[in-house]
């Protein structure tokens, strides 16, 4: 719902939600769009195809390939995934100065896409803080149980995904990051449903008419971090 913003998330001008806890590192810029926002120029994008496959961006900039996730991994690159009801999910390796938007809806939920961009990533999981944008909540989210009984992994205490039911989407990937040893401090859910709130798009409630939100993350010190030369790679060939 719309009035229950978790705490750490705030609405900045421009319509534009923000985690305050990614806020905190200056050489960092994000922003989780709504329907009435503008996004920055130069940003890095995908053709998202609900896969699990994360491409480092490399400094370039528009429409760059196929895939679910983008790296940046150095100064002035902007990466964004573009949702309606997805769930967005940004994070940052602040020691290693990394940063990943990710797309991922129930699709690439079960595919993993949140934890493959983290191996993506090469980071220490407790250098990751990870910011879990507005996305369908479980209050609109019925599945019928061909879907629900893929989420069994992340919901082992549910007897009720062998048949139609509702889903949390940013639960789930809470607790894939959780399995990934990212600490349960450096994972901020907005928890905000697109569906019911006005201000976001959804394709659940306006279907073809549904816009899509960008949600963003980049680096903008220019300042060279520390850590090891590893490259982030596609976590597929
Ligand atoms: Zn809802």
């Amino acid at each position: 719902m719309t009035s229950d913003v978790a705490r750490g998330f705030r609405k900045t001008a421009g319509e534009v939600y923000r985690a305050e806890a990614l806020d905190g590192f200056s050489w960092l810029t994000h922003g989780f769009g709504t329907r009435h926002s503008r996004h920055p120029d130069n940003l890095a994008t995908l053709h998202q195809i609900h896969s699990d496959i994360a491409v480092c961006a490399d400094g370039r900039r528009g429409l760059i390939g196929d895939g679910d996730a983008l790296i940046a991994d150095r100064a002035g690159s902007l990466v964004a995934v573009k949702t309606a009801d997805c769930l967005p999910i940004l994070m940052a390796d602040v020691r290693r100065r990394r940063v990943a938007a990710v797309h991922a809806g129930w699709r690439g939920t079960v595919r993993e896409i949140a934890a493959k961009t983290l191996a993506a990533l090469d980071a220490n999981p407790a250098d990751v803080h990870a910011a879990l944008g507005p996305a369908i909540g479980p209050c609109c989210f019925e599945v019928g149980a061909d879907v629900a009984a893929q989420f069994k992994k992340w919901f082992p205490e549910r007897g009720d995904l062998d048949r139609r039911t509702t889903l949390d989407l940013a639960e789930a990937n809470r607790r894939q990051l959780l399995a990934a040893s990212v600490p349960a401090e450096q994972l901020y859910v907005a928890g905000l449903c697109t569906r019911c709130g006005e201000e976001f798009h959804s394709y659940r409630r306006d279907r073809r008419h549904a816009g899509r939100m960008f949600s963003w993350i980049g680096i903008t010190a220019s300042e060279t971090c520390g850590g090891s030369a590893a490259a982030p790679r596609s976590s597929q060939p």
